[in-house]
């Protein structure tokens, strides 16, 4: 990033703060904070407010492009070492990012480049298909990627509140690539990270066992039972976890149309019709604790055909968290402090009211910026939209955009002020 693109970008998050009251987190005293650069998002820890006051006047002073703040609480939130701080206890925070949910426009926006052999292409993969490397990736995130996160998030608040009974869930946009849920309550402050650990499973369906929960369905399909006929639990007899996955099962025999269950079954035009045919004995059947065979005369068949469901079910169920398991169920970590800017979009990640999350739009409810023309040298931008209006795609050029659009692109690292894009 050249000099004149860091002093704009920093000019205008300066602004921001200036006239901005940032609302503070439940006991901000008991919090240590954070605090990033352009392109660093921690350079800063154990920094400590006393009050909502205090923290605003910090930001007006040092205005950073990125402040997080603990999920934990601490005696002494500014002592160093961590142990010295003296743990009190910690909510749970669970993040959805766009980045773990391979969504299919995936492929029209990012890029990939192997550093190791030269090859190029678009979408987004770990390893080079020529020579194995592993290879960078441009990512970018679209409204498309963002509705998957919230997707995502959404079904774990059903559950936090159905299967928990948590109430008060904060919920904030990141700023960039996803959605965070916090749960604050008293009652989870103390759980130790093996609670937590489990509670992830739970969400994650990991470790989950089919014949534990009551399915006589074999692991592998190499299993020798060649039984037609396979148990399931009871749908209106189960609980938690076990009720949540029977009822997607049964959804998807409701649901679906025949064609639909056929490819997703991989069974033949007869034994379609006949499930066609039997959609409500089969509802019936697995009410008593049975998968009804759709060939009684070849069970594997059969057993392929549930074992497929069953699979799409656990697919559709699990929630679709942070893959980094051991980062998810951190006690000390710092994350976004909600209302504060994005350092790498300028987007602010806005606190969203339960009720609001569904039609919530990052991208134009956190956009602060505003619409003053600014002129930008572009290296390359998928087409992407802000506050409604739609910009690009743009490739090695220049353009004149609206401030809130140019900070976006700039902060992205995707343009430059100073003209050729030399920052000269
Ligand atoms: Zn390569
Ligand atoms: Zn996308």
């Amino acid at each position: 990033m050249n000099s004149e693109t860091e002093k704009f970008l920093m000019q205008r998050i300066r602004s921001f703060y200036a006239s901005a009251k940032i609302k503070a987190v439940p006991s901000i005293e008991a919090r240590e904070f954070g605090i990033g650069s352009l392109g660093k998002k921690i350079v800063k820890r154990h920094l400590s407010f006393s009050s909502e006051k205090e923290l605003n006047e910090f930001l007006r002073m040092e205005a950073p492009p990125f402040i997080s703040y603990s999920n934990a609480y601490y005696q002494k939130p500014s002592a160093r070492p961590m142990e010295a701080k003296g743990f009190m206890g910690a909510d749970l925070v669970y993040e959805f990012d766009a980045d773990d949910i391979p969504t299919p426009c995936k492929k029209e926006h990012d890029s990939w480049k192997c550093q190791s052999c030269g090859a190029e292409g678009k979408g987004s993969l770990q390893n080079c298909p020529e020579c194995g490397a592993v290879v960078k990736v441009k990512q970018w995130f679209c409204s498309e990627c963002l509705e998957a996160a919230k997707r995502e998030t959404l079904k774990l608040l059903s559950i936090l509140e159905k299967e928990f009974g948590f109430t008060g869930l904060s919920i904030n946009f990141s700023g960039n690539a996803g959605y965070h849920v916090h749960v604050r309550s008293k009652e989870v402050h103390a759980l130790p990270q093996r609670a937590r650990i489990e509670l992830l499973d739970y969400l994650t369906f990991n470790g989950f066992s089919l014949e534990e929960h009551g399915f006589g369905v074999p692991l592998s399909m190499g299993d020798s039972r060649n039984s037609a006929v396979l148990t399931c639990p009871i749908p209106s007899k189960s609980k938690g976890l076990t009720a949540r996955f029977m009822k997607r099962l049964v959804s998807f025999i409701k649901e679906w149309d025949t064609e639909k269950l056929a490819v997703y079954g991989m069974i033949s035009k007869r034994e379609s019709l006949f499930l066609q045919k039997n959609k409500e004995k089969i509802l019936e059947k697995m009410e008593e604790g049975i998968l009804l065979p759709i060939n009684a005369s070849r069970p594997k068949t059969s057993q392929k055909f549930w074992k497929s469901l069953i699979e799409k079910a656990l697919i559709e169920e699990t929630i679709k968290l942070n893959v980094d398991r051991q980062t998810s169920v951190d006690m000390h970590r710092i994350l976004r402090m909600p209302g504060t800017i994005h350092g790498s979009t300028g987007l602010i990640a806005s606190v969203v009211e339960r009720n609001e999350l569904k039609k919530f739009n990052p991208f134009s409810q956190s956009v602060v910026f505003s619409s003053e023309p600014v002129k930008v040298f572009i290296n390359n931008s998928p087409e992407f939209e802000l506050k409604g209006e739609k910009f690009g795609p743009f490739n090695e050029q220049q353009a004149e955009l609206p401030e809130y659009a140019a900070f976006y692109l700039l902060a992205k690292g995707r343009a430059s002020l100073g003209g050729n894009g030399n920052g000269l």
